[in-house]
């Protein structure tokens, strides 16, 4: 067996609509790249039965074989998906340097690129009943699933920018909307706070908290309690949003990426540029404003391109700026 350290053009880190569209390109530009999928290979869609509005799909498709397909376009071109966790980085600071990446604290791999597409992970209650339900009406995204409880009534859980944002949105669309809480007062925008209080057919309860999603299959309900009575009341409801936040998968990266004040990495100006040179990041692990599987996609690519410019400066020796 051979000691040596593989070395490679470039890798990707996460298999989520970001990775695999970076990987599309990457390998079309022949930088030969190899993925790992990390613990929820397909990311984020994985967890959704209908994708609806990701172009190219005129009556939709489920979100697994969306990302199945995107997976076996980016092998087509040669990309290498492999099964494995990203557990620790040591990225070069000098450009034209290598970064040392460890696979499932055991495999060790050289990149001279590196695109990180991990994503953000949405944060839930946690109470079984909602744990249950997930994909059969409770959802952490209403700008994905909201259209699919049109003239129905809906709930969502939250009190920041996000959760304003979104029940306004489901307010367009549904018939009714319940806004659910948890403390006295919103942490909400005054002016994101003004939209919600101006909307006729969305509901505010404050102090109020979810005690349990009704249904078996599917949303059928919800028992609220408010947290300062005690009280509980059941309302009737076919969908559930939950808008607490998001928690970007960044752990691994902190003290050597720059991240905002949430974790999220910062890229420069609208490229895709880490302040690592030949670091890359595209999707939702650097946008906590869109957060679609288009816009990560088109971050993907970007990346790529951006990697691809990255080595061909190295080569030609042109001074790169990051
Ligand atoms: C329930 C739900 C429904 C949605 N529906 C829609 C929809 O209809 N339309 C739409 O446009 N968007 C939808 N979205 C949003 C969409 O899924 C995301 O915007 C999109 O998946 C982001 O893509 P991404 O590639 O950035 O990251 P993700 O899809 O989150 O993928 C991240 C990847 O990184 C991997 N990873 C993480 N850490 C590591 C590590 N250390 N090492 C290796 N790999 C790692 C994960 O395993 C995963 O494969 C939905 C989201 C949810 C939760």
């Amino acid at each position: 067996m051979s000691d040596t350290i593989e070395r490679i053009k470039c890798l990707i880190i996460g298999s989520g609509p970001a990775g695999y569209t970076a990987a599309i390109y990457a390998a079309r530009a022949d930088l030969k790249p190899v993925m790992y999928t990390g613990m929820e290979p397909g990311g984020q869609l994985t967890t959704t039965t209908e994708v609806d509005n990701f172009p190219g799909y005129p009556e939709g498709i489920d979100g697994p074989t969306m990302m199945v397909q995107l997976q076996q376009q980016a092998e087509r071109f040669g990309t290498e998906v492999r099964i494995g966790m990203v557990t620790a980085v040591e990225f070069s600071k000098i450009v034209g340097g290598i970064h040392k990446v460890t696979v499932d604290n055991t495999t060790q791999i050289e990149a001279e690129t590196v695109i990180i597409s991990t994503g953000a992970t949405a944060k839930y209650l946690g109470l079984p009943s909602e744990q249950k339900l997930r994909g059969g009406g409770v959802s952490a995204c209403a700008v994905c699933d909201g259209f699919f409880y049109k003239n129905q009534d809906v709930a969502i859980v939250g009190a920041g920018d996000t959760a304003a944002e979104e029940a306004t949105y489901l307010s367009n669309i549904c018939s009714n909307v319940t806004m659910l809480v948890r403390k006295d007062h919103m942490r909400a925008s005054k002016a994101m706070q003004h939209r919600v209080n101006n909307t006729s057919n969305l509901k505010v309860l404050y102090n109020t908290e979810v005690d349990e999603v009704l249904g078996d299959q599917v949303v059928e309900g919800l028992r609220m309690v408010n947290n300062q009575t005690g009280d509980k009341t059941e309302i009737e409801i076919t969908g559930l949003f939950i808008a607490i936040g998001h928690k970007p998968n960044t752990d691994i990266f902190k003290g050597q990426l720059d991240m905002d004040e949430t974790g999220y990495l910062i890229t420069e100006g609208k490229s895709t540029r880490t302040n690592l040179p030949g670091v890359f990041a595209s999707g939702d692990v650097q946008d906590k404003e869109y957060r679609q599987a288009v816009t990560a996609a088109g971050t993907g690519c970007m990346a790529a391109l951006d990697a691809e410019r990255y080595l061909a400066t190295i080569e030609t020796g042109e001074e790169v700026s990051a």
